[in-house]
Order: structure tokens, then sequence, then C-alpha cells
């Protein structure tokens, strides 16, 4: 599985995504568990922080579309829960919200989501893309390094791509 203009662009790590949808007047998919998502975020917070030699993990910055149904909440509880016993325990979780953008496959157009009104404002159609703000993934991790023991912040690897975790080799 590859998501090409995610994590390349951004150097961050994809932790999950819903396929792109065309949606015609239907509703997003019903909530779903965080659980295994929280699972795949541990692991991915872990293989970096290991990588970067940290100490402990002091914080996570995450990212979650307008139109996922991840819960923060719920990725809260699961995470106090999984995160037990391990150097990410305690870590706090910044989440920053996407806001859904769609592409019209009729006329190309590229709007936000406007409200309950998903059909495309320029010629009406309801063939449209979501091509934003389905996403959950992890921006970067503050650590405390094992030497200094000094804070530090720092950006996920851009060589590391978000097919890693997803599809390992
Ligand atoms: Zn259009």
């Amino acid at each position: 599985m590859c998501y090409p203009g995610y994590a390349a662009a951004s150097g961050s790590e994809k932790i999950a995504s819903l396929p792109h949808r065309r949606f015609s007047g239907n509703p997003p998919p019903s909530a779903m568990h965080e659980r295994p998502f929280v699972e795949n975020l541990l692991k991915i917070t872990l293989r970096h922080a290991q990588r970067a030699g940290a100490r402990r993990v002091l914080a996570l910055n995450l990212v979650i579309g307008q139109m996922s149904s991840i819960v923060d909440d719920s990725v809260q509880f699961y995470w106090d829960l999984l995160s037990r016993g391990t150097i990410a325990e305690g870590a706090h979780l910044n989440f920053r919200r996407l806001p859904a953008v769609y592409r019209c496959l009729d006329c190309g157009h590229r709007y936000p989501l406007d409200g309950q009104h998903l059909a495309c404002p320029r010629c009406g159609s309801v063939r449209v893309q979501l091509i934003q703000g389905d996403e959950f993934r992890l921006e970067s991790i503050d650590i405390e390094e094992t030497d200094r023991g000094a804070p530090s912040s720092g950006a996920l690897p851009p060589d590391t791509p978000s097919s890693a975790f997803l599809s390992p080799p």
C-alpha cells in the first residue's frame, strides 16, 4: 500500500486511513473502534523513539481529519491504557484537526465542506471525492534523549515511508 503525497511530503507517518470514497449524499461510516489505531500508533511511536535514542516520549503530535471517525477522547483512553509500562507512558497527546476538502469528479473544482452541503458549489454535481479530511496520522513526537536528558522535538524522518508499517517487508 502506498499513500503518495501524504507522508512523503510532510515527513509524517500515516497511521490509518479509510479508502477514498465517492459520496452521493450518504453520511460517513459510523464510528469505529479506536483501539487498533492506537495500537498502531504506539508501535510507530516506540519505533521512532527507539531510533532516536529516547529515554522517554513526552508528547505526540497527531493530525486527525474532520471526516475521520476517530474520537479524541477514545484515543486518549486507549493511549493511557496501552502505553502503560512503556517509555511513552504519560505522553501528552496533541490533536490537530484537518478540515475536509472535496474534489468534484465532473468539473474538477476543489472546495472545503460547507456544513452538510456536499454537492459541488460550482456545478451542483454530487459525484465528489474526499481528498483531505479522513486521515489520522502522527506528525511528530517530542522526546527526552538518553544522553542529555533535555527535551527535544523533531519531525519524523522523511525517509520513512508510511507503508513501512502498514505492509512490512
Ligand atoms: Zn463541479
